[in-house]
């Protein structure tokens, strides 16, 4: 195993003249040159391009090249770039004005489409990003509780939560950082970090310490650390001991939601047994590429929330409505076709990379959650944060460049899911096929 951080494949600025030109510009004045870690292809090396236009799956950099984006923007973008729909929704909220700072319809009619979608949640308060989401919902759930302890599970990323930020999954593995310095003692002291599916190691925890924990904390199925989704029963059992012992469940759909099935991974894996989750988290998907974003769940932990009750949560821009009408019409046009579609691409990509690394000897393990997949350089189940760590960083590196270079774009890491969208026509996936090809006979 190579160490993300030393031995980066060949950098490729001379592809890139335009993108190192602007890279260098953003470093002077942006740390790093960046405004979220990943972006800066540090675990792969090389010149991150900068992005002028998309449209339907395909990217344009600066350089003018053209990419099968496979990143989405992380997520959000299930319909593919420029949808025709969200745009005119947008610019018609934006004619209407920008931001009130005041009350609207079209933050209703958001707020009820994700209660309509989501059983369990029966109401929802509206912000702007997934990290406001789980901050405001650890929040939530102390002050319901009266408790301070929270519990997170390894490799799982609920954004960059002072308390949550403890071995957690996406930059934070990519770069291997220990937990980030600027946490405070006493915050990461409240958070116990316990392997993910490890239901043993929850109930000792439990046994220990079950009457301070506020929360437990889970991806509904983690996305961060690469897909792993949660072994039968583990949902189940984390809703059944933190019932036990007077804990909220906190299931984190920030990545999920709406994109795993019209419920999120609620809607495949069906309320567990022993209940529904209390609280829920949403993002990405339901922002359409906008910032918006939502906790939820029952109406007798939401009503603790200001100004029905003592837990404050507020925000400037929260519900803002040119992102509530890019998130309510990207949702009103997520169908039973459109995630039919979304398992249709996928399967043709993950298909492809199993025929061709196969076919290559490479080690390869691909793992699912509705239409998330992701592809983990070693064979073997992936059940938790050691397993994912344990793989081929550089070989996914030098993977990377391959496709970039046929005109593909990854994530740029292994710890991520690769993304599609509905606009993912047959053009785009016979060159995504083709590059996959290429790539694995060049990193044979
Ligand atoms: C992306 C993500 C977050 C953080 O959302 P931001 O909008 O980036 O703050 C939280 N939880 C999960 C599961 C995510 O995938």
């Amino acid at each position: 195993m190579t160490s993300p951080l030393t031995d980066p494949p060949v950098p490729s600025a001379a592809d890139a003249p335009h993108s190192a030109a602007l890279l260098e510009r953003a470093r002077r004045v942006i740390p790093g040159g960046v405004n979220s870690p990943v972006r800066a292809f540090r675990s792969v090396g090389g010149t991150p391009r900068f992005m002028v236009r998309g449209l339907g799956p395909w990217l344009w950099d600066a350089d003018g090249e053209k990419y099968v984006d496979l990143v989405c923007s992380w997520g959000p973008m299930i319909l593919g770039h420029g949808d025709a729909d969200v745009l005119r929704a947008v610019a018609e909220a934006a004619a209407s004005g920008f931001s009130f700072g005041m009350p609207t319809e079209r933050e209703v009619l958001l707020a009820e489409e994700l209660v309509s979608r989501v059983g369990p949640v029966e109401q929802v308060r509206l912000v702007s990003s997934g990290t406001e989401a789980t901050m405001s919902a650890i929040r939530l759930a102390r002050g319901f509780t009266g408790r301070s302890v929270v519990v997170k599970f390894a490799g799982c990323y609920h954004g960059h939560v002072d308390a949550l930020l403890a071995s957690a999954g996406s930059g934070v593995a990519t770069f291997g950082l220990p937990d980030s310095p600027g946490v405070p003692a006493s915050a990461a002291g409240e958070t116990i970090v316990l392997p993910y599916n490890d239901l043993a190691a929850l109930e000792a925890v439990f046994a220990e310490r079950g009457d301070q924990i506020a929360a437990v904390i889970t991806e509904a199925a983690a996305g961060n650390m690469g897909v792993v989704p949660p072994a039968p029963g583990f949902t189940d059992g984390l809703r059944r001991v933190t019932a036990r012992h007077g804990a909220l469940l906190v299931s984190d759909e920030v990545m999920t939601g709406f994109r795993c099935s019209p419920s999120g991974w609620l809607g495949l894996e069906g309320v567990p047994g022993s209940g529904a989750p209390d609280l829920f988290t949403f993002g990405k998907v339901m922002g359409g590429g906008f910032p918006a974003a939502a906790f939820g769940g029952r109406a007798d932990v939401m009503a603790m929330l200001a100004p029905e009750g003592p837990v404050y949560q507020a925000g400037t821009l929260s519900g803002n409505p040119v992102a509530a009408a890019a998130g309510l019409t990207t949702l009103q046009k997520c169908t039973d076709e459109v995630y039919a579609r979304l398992g249709t691409v996928a399967a043709t990509l993950a298909g492809a990379v199993e025929e061709s690394f196969t076919r290559h000897g490479i080690p390869h393990r691909v793992q699912w959650a509705g239409s998330m997949f992701s592809v983990f350089f070693r064979e073997g189940e992936v059940v938790d944060y050691d397993d994912a760590r344990d793989q081929d960083v550089e070989r996914f590196g030098r993977f990377f460049h391959a496709m970039l270079r046929r005109g593909v774009h990854l994530p740029p890491s292994c710890f991520e899911s690769w993304f599609v969208s509905v606009a993912h026509d047959d053009e785009a996936l016979e060159h995504a096929v083709r590059a996959i090809a290429g790539s694995a006979a060049e990193i044979a």
